[in-house]
């Protein structure tokens, strides 16, 4: 953060109103939430329709105890207004301690928030603007539409909490810039990889993996990108149609959740302390996990090796089943969970190896138990695992992108070959999801054959498996009806770390 930001709410008072300074502190402590200040019972409701807000907008509350401070502290406050405001201060409590002698930008926010994270609009605003212009706030924060604009450059609206969010982080950031013409990312119109140089090789995997709903693992140094790469996949997956939608509303339904664009493809990043409750549902309720809630789209792993055994586990059982499952009070709950994983970890536990300047300090056998953590057979249920190597940055400088069209394009050429190859399978749409209907192998029988050819009996069930369906997706992406052998070397290729001996060597990814 480059400034110290100051958080303001504002309460309706007589025709000048009043501006309340709020700051939020994190406490040890049993969790709880205490508002102090004179806040009258409105306010001291809003503090579970705040969480439930923040929590919907992908925030963490804190466990511990939170101590919001309202001031000036002898005046009594009252309404739904500083909802905004004091979720702002608990979001930013929990970020980083900004250090002393920053620069202070003070920031006043209005508004009342709805369970969902979305703002109410709020008439008094007028009022609360100039209430903050008065009062010397830099900038003021206030419900309304996606593209309204206000004449005011220092005036935003925000029609969710989690824009609001973006605007203080940018302010926190870089107070200028924010005074610039505004770019969001358009709905509709994401950006998938032309804000990213170089590693075409792994593009061009990403892009195999969404065309056959293959799994993917990343690995390599820490910086090279493979995080921002993982999390690009599922924008590279083709909309869902109405059957898929259908079931998707179903699950967030019955998590409490509305979704906003059910036909695009979503992704969901499993936390590093995600419970197994969390992961297949039914915590406290019956409602879906993380699992269910990918259905259909992709599940991130992020920094692969540092979750709990138990966990990999139950995302094992719950990716082969397609489905999850959980017991409560003897019931058995179960929900479709049909996801990709999109997977990334660095090569040894001191990150240095396959880094050009750095020396890896793992002896070989580190570098094995580091693999060997995760388990053989998770590993090969990536049906991709390639390494992120480091690029030259001074090299790319001059390269060219490619359109993302011409990687979407792709993706949906192997997706029509599919869909007709599995049309008699309900439950099969990928070449990665023969494995959920044994029948449907029947489809694969020449591909079969040819890898038996080149390679004779060897190589676990498993392995066969996903590399055939591999160089299936291969021939698929090119237009091709046959497999040819140089399809199944390549998906050897994009297969053979992580399970031998074999965990990072400087490829060239030319023919791939
Ligand atoms: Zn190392």
């Amino acid at each position: 953060m480059k400034c110290r930001i100051i958080i303001y709410g504002y309460i309706n008072k007589g025709f000048n109103g009043q501006l309340v300074g709020i700051e939020a502190q994190i406490r040890s402590g049993f969790p709880g939430f205490d508002i102090i200040g004179l806040p009258d019972n409105s306010i001291k409701e809003s503090r579970e329709r705040i969480k439930a807000a923040m929590r919907y907008s992908g925030f963490k509350v804190p466990q511990q105890r939170i101590l919001v401070s309202l001031s000036p502290a002898g005046v009594p406050k009252a309404g739904s207004s500083l909802d905004l405001a004091l979720g702002m201060s608990i979001a930013l409590a929990r970020a980083e301690k900004p250090e002393k002698d920053l620069p202070e930008v003070k920031i006043m926010l209005a508004g009342e928030l709805r369970l969902d994270g979305k703002t109410v609009s709020a008439p008094y605003s007028y009022g609360a603007i100039e209430c903050a212009r008065k009062n010397g706030c830099n900038y003021c924060i206030i419900p309304g539409e996606k593209d309204q604009k206000h004449p005011d450059p220092h005036v935003f609206y925000a029609d969710s909490f989690l824009k609001a969010f973006w605007y203080v982080s940018r302010i926190a950031e870089n107070p200028e810039s924010v005074l610039e013409p505004q770019i969001l990312p358009e709905p509709g119109k994401k950006t998938i990889f032309s804000d990213v140089l170089g590693l075409k090789a792994e593009k061009l995997c990403l892009t195999y993996a969404a065309s056959g709903f293959h799994s993917i693992l990343l690995f390599g140094p820490p910086g090279t990108g493979k995080t921002l790469l993982c999390s690009k996949l599922h924008l590279l997956l083709p909309e869902h149609g109405d059957k898929e939608v259908e079931i998707i509303r179903r699950i967030y339904g019955c998590a409490g959740l509305e979704v906003e664009r059910p036909q695009e493809p979503m992704s969901r990043t499993v936390p590093h302390d995600c419970s197994l409750a969390q992961f297949v549902g039914g915590a406290n309720t019956r409602s879906p996990g993380e699992g269910a809630l990918s259905h259909g789209g992709v599940l991130i792993l992020d920094e692969l090796d540092k979750y709990s055994k138990k966990l990999i586990e139950a995302v094992r059982d719950t990716y082969d089943r397609g489905s999850t499952a959980s017991s409560k009070s003897g019931e058995l709950i179960t929900y479709p969970a049909r996801f990709i994983m999109s997977a990334n970890m660095n090569p040894c536990s001191c990150g240095g190896l396959g880094k050009d300047e750095k020396v890896c300090t793992c002896t070989a056998l580190q570098i094995q138990n580091h693999w060997n953590r995760l388990g053989k057979a998770f590993i090969e249920r990536f049906d991709i695992r390639i390494p992120v190597p480091e690029q030259n940055t001074l090299e790319l400088m001059g390269e060219e992108i490619l359109p993302d069209s011409a990687y979407t394009d792709m993706v949906a050429l192997a997706c029509d070959r599919q869909k007709k190859r599995y049309e008699e399978f309900p439950e099969v749409s990928y070449n990665g999801q023969v494995r959920l209907c044994p029948a449907a192998l029947r489809k694969l029988v020449e591909e079969f054959e040819l890898l038996k050819k080149m390679q004779g009996e060897s190589g676990g069930t498993r392995n066969v498996l996903g590399t055939v369906v591999l160089a299936r997706t291969i021939a698929d992406c090119e237009d091709r009806d046959k497999v040819g052998e140089e399809d199944i070397r390549k998906a050897l290729d994009m297969r053979k770390y992580g399970t031998g001996d074999y965990y990072w060597r400087r490829v060239s990814f030319e023919h791939i």
